[in-house]
Order: structure tokens, then C-alpha cells, then sequence
């Protein structure tokens, strides 16, 4: 089966109900009758066939063995993070996801994991900073919000030869571009609220391996820590999940579009797209992604009418999340990475110009108008 079919089809057809429902039940029951069951349930926590069938359908998405949701991005984080011990090294991307740095640095530290982040784009940096502690390397790409792009080839085989667990949170551009699992990544992490789901109204996380060990350890946190997803949110991220290769086809198309605009515009000092063939990431974003995201970043000219542009927008949302069908519009420095201190949001090139864009699919012809309006505002 190929990807689209997958999306559409795994996880439906092992929960067939008496009166062959096309779509997976919503099975709100926690517990289950041991005498009657066909398939093995016994607590809502520890499994769910509405659960399942998401779990399923993501590991097909990824090309991976197993898969476990989550309720919501940083939960699967959360847990997957207990694959490592008190004494335990991270190398980690310094232009990771805002939360998941908050969750390094103000609570697992407190816990004994020690973390050093470094470029990611510079695989010498990223070998220079394995020591004899280090477990684990973690990579996001496309970054956020940077949009820089990691060698995920290169990342695994530094993995491999230090004996490391590579994680990649795939949450930018979805396993529809780009499968980490298939270039040697051992587990895959998504805030399935973005791009999987869609539309944002429903919060969710995955993480998605091939190593069975790994996947059990994991399964048994999750059961211990009980950051589940309600089986309704499983069904609305299922059903987000059937759309996500024709949205993904938009979202690219659209964000090429705006890239085009922008590039011409006299308002916009610079556009961070891995897209553009002078993007230093290009080459290789070109070989391990099907095409480019739906995410652009950029700079204004002038930094000090970034808030009256995100203020004058009227079609594209000024908000946090990302990876929906509405056109979502941020402020890193003071939205999404606020949280980062000043000099380090400085020191990563997260300026007050800086602007992220996640492109939605509506008419593109709509999407110009309101950007070139609130552009010269
Ligand atoms: C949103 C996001 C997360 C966190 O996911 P939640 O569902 O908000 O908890 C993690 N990583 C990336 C790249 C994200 O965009």
C-alpha cells in the first residue's frame, strides 16, 4: 500500500463493528469484558481499540514497527525521555522546538540529565559534542523557526557509531515528506496537533520506532506516566490523518507561492525557506524530503513594524501552533520562543524582525492581498 491508501485505511480495518462502521468506533469504555473480548483489552490506560487504531495507522505513516499517542506533543517527549537515566548526555539541535527546551532545561535537569545544544547543520560540532555520558542525540528539521535543515543520514551514522539513541521530531513536515526512520533515525517524535491532525482543535503526540526494545520500555512508561490521548482525539486525529497528503500537496504549493512574493518585496529583508536554492540547506533537504513544508520564515526590514504588519493582517490568524488549514501567523521573540532567554534568542538568530509563517490552504490570490496589505500598513 502506498502512503495515501495508508492514511486512509490502516487502523479502520482491524475494528470492524457488527454493522461494519467505515469509520474506527469511538470506544469510550475504560474497562472490558475479559470473558467476551476477541482482541486482549483490560484498562483504558494501558489500551484503547480507538487508540490502537491510530497507533497503527501513524506506525504505517512512518514506515515504522510501533507506535505510541500521546496526549499531546510534549507528553510523547515527556515519556520518551525516560529511556534515560540521572547522569545521563543529550546533544541536542540549539534551534529546537521552545517547549521542548523549557522541558530540558527547567525540569529534566533538575532530574540529572545534562544537555548541550549545538548547530545541528554541523555534523563535526554535533560528533565534537558526544562525550562518555552522551545517550542521546535529538534533532528537529526543518528547525523551528529557522528553518535550518539536518543531515538526518549523518545524524543516524553518528548515532550508530557512538552507540546513541537519534531521535527526530518530524513534526514540521510530517512522515508525507520526509520518513527518518528510512535514513537510520531510531525513533521519530510528532505533536500530531500540527500537520497530522490539521485543524486545530485537537491536542495530540506520537512517538514512532522499529526498535522493539525501546517501543516496550516506552509502552510500559506510557502505562506507568498515563499521558494517553481520549479515544475521541484519537478519532479526530484519524480523521485529520485521511486528508494529510492532499493538505501537504497545498501547504507546499501555497508556501512556494508566498516564498515568491516575499522574495519581491521591498518590506522583506531576507526569506528563511529550505525551498530556495541558495538556502545552505537545500541539497539536502531536496534528497531527504519529498518537497519543501508548508512553513516560511522571515525578516522585516524593519523590525519595529513587525507588530503593526501582524497586526494588520485580516485573513492570515495571529496565533501560536502551526501545520492547519487556516494561515497561522507568529512573533517567535515574543510568542512561541519568549521563553528562551534574551541573549540566547539573540545569539540564535531569533531577532525582533523574525516573523514565522505557517501557510495555510486557502486561495493563494487571498493570501497575497493580505500579506501586501498589512506589508505596506
Ligand atoms: C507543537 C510542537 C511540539 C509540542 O507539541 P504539543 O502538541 O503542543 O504538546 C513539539 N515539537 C514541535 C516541533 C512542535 O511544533
Amino acid at each position: 500500500m502506498r502512503f495515501s491508501t495508508k492514511a486512509i485505511h490502516v487502523g479502520s480495518e482491524g475494528t470492524q463493528d457488527a454493522a461494519g462502521s467505515v469509520n474506527v468506533p469511538i470506544s469510550m469504555s475504560v474497562t472490558f469484558d475479559q470473558k467476551r473480548q476477541k482482541e486482549k483489552f483490560e484498562y483504558g490506560r494501558t489500551a484503547n481499540p480507538t487508540r490502537l487504531a491510530l497507533e497503527r495507522n501513524l506506525a504505517a505513516l512512518e514506515e515504522g514497527k510501533h507506535a505510541l499517542a500521546f496526549s499531546s506533543g510534549m507528553a510523547a517527549i515527556t515519556t520518551l525521555m525516560t529511556a534515560l537515566k540521572q547522569g545521563d548526555h543529550v546533544v541536542c539541535v540549539d534551534d529546537v522546538y521552545g517547549g521542548t527546551y523549557r522541558l530540558f532545561s527547567e525540569i529534566l535537569m533538575d532530574y540529572g540529565l545534562r544537555f548541550t545544544y549545538v548547530d545541528g547543520t554541523d555534523l563535526k560540532k554535533v560528533k565534537k559534542a558526544v562525550n562518555k555520558d552522551t545517550m542521546m542525540l535529538w534533532v528537529e528539521t526543518p528547525t523551528n523557526p529557522l528553518l535550518k535543515v539536518v543531515d538526518l543520514k549523518g545524524i543516524a551514522a553518528i548515532a550508530k557509531g557512538e552507540d546513541l539513541i537519534s531521535v527526530c521530531d518530524n513534526t514540521f513536515a510530517s512522515p508525507y515528506l520526509q520518513q527518518p526512520l528510512k535514513l537510520g533515525i531510531d525513533a521519530v517524535v510528532h505533536s500530531t496537533t500540527k500537520y497530522l491532525s490539521g485543524h486545530s482543535d485537537v491536542l495530540g503526540g506520537a512517538i514512532v520506532t522499529s526498535d522493539g526494545e525501546l517501543h516496550e520500555d516506552l509502552q510500559f512508561a506510557q502505562n506507568a506516566m498515563g499521558a494517553v490521548p481520549s479515544p475521541f482525539d484519537c478519532f479526530l486525529t484519524l480523521r485529520g490523518i485521511k486528508t494529510l497528503a492532499v493538505r501537504m500537496d497545498r501547504h507546499c504549493e501555497n508556501a512556494e507561492d508566498i516564498v515568491n512574493f516575499l522574495l519581491k518585496h521591498p518590506a522583506v529583508a531576507k526569506v528563511l525557506y529550505p525551498g530556495i536554492p541558495t538556502h545552505p540547506g537545500h541539497g539536502i533537504a531536496k534528497e531527504q524530503m519529498a518537497d519543501f513544508g508548508g512553513m516560511v520564515s522571515f525578516v522585516l526590514k524593519e523590525p519595529a513594524r513587525a507588530e503593526k504588519f501582524l497586526r494588520s493582517l485580516e485573513i492570515i490568524t495571529l496565533g501560536e501552533s502551526l501545520g492547519a488549514v487556516e494561515s497561522l501567523i507568529d512573533h517567535p521573540a515574543s510568542m512561541t520562543h519568549a521563553s528562551i532567554p534574551p541573549e540566547q534568542r539573540a545569539a540564535r538568530g531569533i531577532g525582533l524582525g523574525l516573523i514565522r509563517l505557517s501557510v495555510g490552504i486557502e486561495d493563494i490570490e487571498d493570501l497575497f492581498e493580505d500579506l501586501g496589505k498589512a506589508l505596506e500598513a
